[in-house]
């Protein structure tokens, strides 16, 4: 049986992983994996959640299963930092998943069940993860242009055009904030006229927001959504716990199925029990058992926010250090995306061949579509990375 397989696509990043450890250069860079590391390289355990665990460690008395959907005082709490209000409680079913991970591949497979035929539509870029869950469930997918590989930011004209061809009941899946893998965000009044496009052609939103608290702040990075999830009948949200929390290996988030009324949620939150079921029965529960101490303790959840603004700050810094470091060193402006990205990537917009370059002659290591973790720079290796882009004359 097992000789019939056929071997899959290797994923990318952790090839470029293995590659980085093996490179003996003590000046390399590792702007590889998605992974938020401080300056000097760690990723560590956010303080309010060693204290959280401390906690649980403490005070839990019993490992029996939780509901299908996971605590609902975790759900309660999510539901209430993502959408602050923005929709009313008893129209969100929500259910707790491995992972945002977990949480798109749910939302996918209820898609399926409620709309088998309905097509996803995807921004070009987008992660890859998402065309690669889709396809491998089986289901229809399409292409939005998101991009502009000359600005480095939003393709808004080419985006409004293709999204203005959505036919009604097809889902177009959006990032939250902080797009990966380009860092380039739509603006306030360019998510109003998409949402109002949308809205006129009858078409789902899927949001996936995976780096709340990255960008502008946990309340700026969740407009969109909240603007999204106010404006629409019918929702899912898809967001995750591993970057805002530090908790990866929890493997911790959360699916919201917003339905058109009150009375259609009890279905929908019932299916969603029900896939849970199917996939994994009942979804982890350390992560989020830590999630709900931190949100709903006040002096926990101000630590959580404080050392969740550092991390954000700290990276706005680096993208600012490396926006200046390379106006100095080429005179112009070309590089001022840099800054005005937003979240833990950005990309640079260079060929494969120039990704590789800077690879094999600088030991600066990005991944193929010369997306970086501006997370993996620090205040030393910024100058590093500014010279060898110049260098390599992109
Ligand atoms: N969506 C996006 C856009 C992501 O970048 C990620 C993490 N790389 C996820 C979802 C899900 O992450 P996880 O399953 O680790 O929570």
């Amino acid at each position: 049986m097992l000789e019939n397989l056929i071997a899959q696509p290797a994923d990318k990043i952790l090839a470029l992983m293995a590659a980085y450890k093996a490179d003996p250069r003590d000046t390399k860079v590792d702007l590889g994996v998605g992974v938020y590391k401080d300056a000097s390289g760690n990723t560590p355990v956010m303080r309010a959640v060693k204290e959280a665990e401390r906690r649980i460690l403490a005070d839990q008395s019993s490992k029996s299963y939780t509901g299908l959907a996971g605590d609902p005082a975790f759900s309660d709490a999510m539901i209430d930092l993502v959408l602050d209000g923005a929709v009313a409680r008893d129209r969100i079913a929500a259910v707790a998943t491995p992972g945002g991970t977990g949480a798109i591949r749910q939302a996918l497979e209820l898609i399926k069940m409620a709309a088998p035929d309905a097509t996803v539509w995807l921004s070009n870029p987008t992660w890859p993860n998402h065309p690669s869950i889709i396809k491998y469930l089986g289901m229809k997918m399409f292409e939005y242009r998101y991009f502009d590989s000359e600005t480095r930011g939003v393709d808004f004209a080419g985006l409004i055009e293709d999204l203005g061809t959505v036919p009604a009941g097809d889902v177009v899946l959006i990032h939250g904030c902080c797009h990966n893998p380009t860092g380039a965000n739509l603006t306030a009044e360019q998510l109003s006229e998409v949402i109002a496009l949308l809205k006129s052609r009858g078409a789902i939103p899927l949001v996936d927001i995976a780096y709340q608290g990255f960008g502008d702040g946990l309340d700026d990075d969740a407009q969109a959504t909240r603007a999204i999830a106010s404006s629409f009948d019918e929702v899912l949200i898809a967001a995750s716990c591993s970057k805002n929390f530090g908790i990866y290996r929890e493997r911790t988030g959360i699916l919201m199925a917003i339905s058109a009324t009150a009375e259609g949620q009890p279905l929908t939150q019932q299916t969603l029990a029900f896939l849970n079921r199917q996939n994994y029965s009942f979804p982890p529960d350390h992560g989020a058992r830590v999630v709900t101490t931190i949100l709903t303790d006040p002096e926990l959840r101000a630590d959580w926010e404080a050392e969740l603004e550092e991390t954000r700050n700290g990276m706005l810094a680096l993208r600012q250090q490396l926006a200046d470091e390379l106006k100095r060193l080429t005179n112009s402006d070309r590089f001022s995306f840099l800054a005005d990205h937003r979240g833990m990537f950005s990309r640079l917009g260079t060929t494969p061949e120039m990704v590789e370059k800077l690879r094999a002659d600088h030991g600066i290591y990005m991944v193929g579509d010369s997306r970086m973790n501006i997370a993996g720079l620090n205040a030393k290796t910024v100058p590093i990375l500014a010279k060898a882009i110049v260098d390599a004359g992109i």
